[in-house]
């Protein structure tokens, strides 16, 4: 049977994914993408089993096995009296009790992995420079029109299109919702630090979490183990401005004054901070005839569970799963697709938000979160998520 035509607007981890994930069944892909090169920021990803198996699946393993790094547990401790609070096992016993590896990576890297496959698909054309303005269903095909970089406007037809275009994305537009997302209260600060530059204490093969009222601190090794990834997360009352934009140590320090020296030591180490602000949105619809949203685009998470980009993943396969062979009925396929989805990223995004009231309790509830941990144990911390971790692709 021949494949489908799609074209998926955004070419971030969960467009590039998608497109590779289309193009191995046999379909034609464009993948449209508004800036005109692929720099990545600076900055960490943590991979779940429930993304690893999927990224394994489709061939990756060995170009990711180069840079990932696979901590062997989470440590938690206190913010401000630096003690450990409790565990959370990885490694091993993640890959043995979920089959897939927990990886961290640095997103340029995971990033250059999954282009280089998509480049060396002869089924994929990538447009740079595109700047998708609407999308427009019909029965028998959808349309897309975009702006170009020097100004022209272009348009295209597909069988299928998907908007994997973030959290602005325009795309959803197309399905019928035409809010904005609103601040959620919370600006994240991300930089990187050379491992030997890191306080001995904090440089070991596993992932530091910090708790306190105030915001969490989350840092991790990257980059073949060669740099360690510090997440900041600041409560806040208003966004910063623009999308990632600079941030001054003497600020975050600032707001974690009352930090355990190591911490403070580890977060005067960065030569520049970017800060970014985190937006909600709330998931309405997922598909709407031929048009489907994955990833951001689709339902922005907290990143305080590490399953935003492992979502987009998990949509891409998902996708990939119910499109293969070329179905005949598309709008039937994608209605498919929102129902597989729509619980799970649902009570995902839920579970992000609860997790930060976890993280940032006040005194009272703190000290019975911290009694709680301990006495659950590592294995029994990640049990938690087996129905996250466990995710498989519908067959
Ligand atoms: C601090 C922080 C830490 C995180 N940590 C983790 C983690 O450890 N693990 C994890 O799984 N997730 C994590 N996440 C979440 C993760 O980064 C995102 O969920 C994920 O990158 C979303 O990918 P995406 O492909 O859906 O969207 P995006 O990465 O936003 O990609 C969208 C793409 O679409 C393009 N685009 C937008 N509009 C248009 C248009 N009109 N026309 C054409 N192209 C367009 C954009 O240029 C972009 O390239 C974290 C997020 C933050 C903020």
């Amino acid at each position: 049977m021949p494949g489908l035509s799609i074209a998926i607007v955004g070419a971030g981890i969960g467009g590039l994914t998608a497109a590779l994930t289309f193009a191995r069944q046999g379909h034609s892909v464009t993948l449209i993408e508004r800036r005109t090169g692929f720099s990545e920021v600076g900055a960490g990803l943590q991979l779940s089993p429930n993304a690893s198996r999927i990224l394994i699946r489709l061939g990756l393993a060995p170009a990711l096995r180069r840079v990932v790094t696979a901590p062997e547990r989470v440590l938690v401790r206190g913010i401000a009296s630096g003690r450990p609070i409790g565990e959370i096992a990885l490694g091993a016993y993640m890959q043995q009790r979920y089959g897939a590896p927990y990886w961290v990576v640095h997103r340029a890297d995971l990033q250059t992995i999954l282009l280089d496959a998509v480049r060396s698909e002869a089924s994929i054309r990538i447009m740079t420079g595109r700047k998708v303005e609407t999308v427009r269903d019909a029965p028998d095909q959808a349309e897309l029109v975009w702006t170009s970089s020097n100004g022209s406007r272009e348009s295209l037809t597909a069988d299928v299109v998907i908007g994997a275009d973030g959290v602005w994305s325009r795309v959803r537009h197309a399905i019928g919702d035409t809010s904005l997302p609103t601040f959620h209260g919370y600006v994240a600060w991300r930089a990187t630090v050379e491992r030997k530059f890191v306080p001995q204490e904090l440089a070991g093969n596993e992932t530091g979490l910090w708790l306190g009222a105030k915001g969490h601190v989350v840092h991790y090794p990257i980059f073949s183990g060669n740099l360690v990834n510090v997440v900041a997360i600041e409560r806040a009352r208003e966004p910063a401005d623009g999308w990632s934009a600079p941030g001054r140590a003497e600020d975050l320090l600032a707001h974690y004054g009352g930090a355990a020296p190591a911490l403070r030591e580890l977060l005067g180490k960065p030569r520049e901070w970017l800060r970014w602000s985190l937006f909600r949105h709330p998931i309405k619809n997922l598909a709407r005839g031929r048009i489907a949203l994955l990833g951001d685009a689709a339902h922005p998470v907290l990143p305080f569970l590490a399953q935003g980009a492992a979502l987009a993943i998990e949509d891409a396969a998902t996708l990939g799963s119910l499109l293969e062979g070329g179905p005949q009925d598309v709008a039937q396929a994608l209605a498919a697709y929102e129902r597989h989805r729509f619980e799970r990223v649902t009570r995902i995004q839920a579970e992000g938000r609860r997790n930060g009231r976890i993280y940032h309790s006040g005194a009272l509830v703190a000290f019975g979160r911290d009694k709680i941990m301990r006495w659950i144990g590592p294995e029994r911390m990640s049990n938690r998520y087996d129905w996250i971790y466990g995710f498989r692709t519908p067959e």
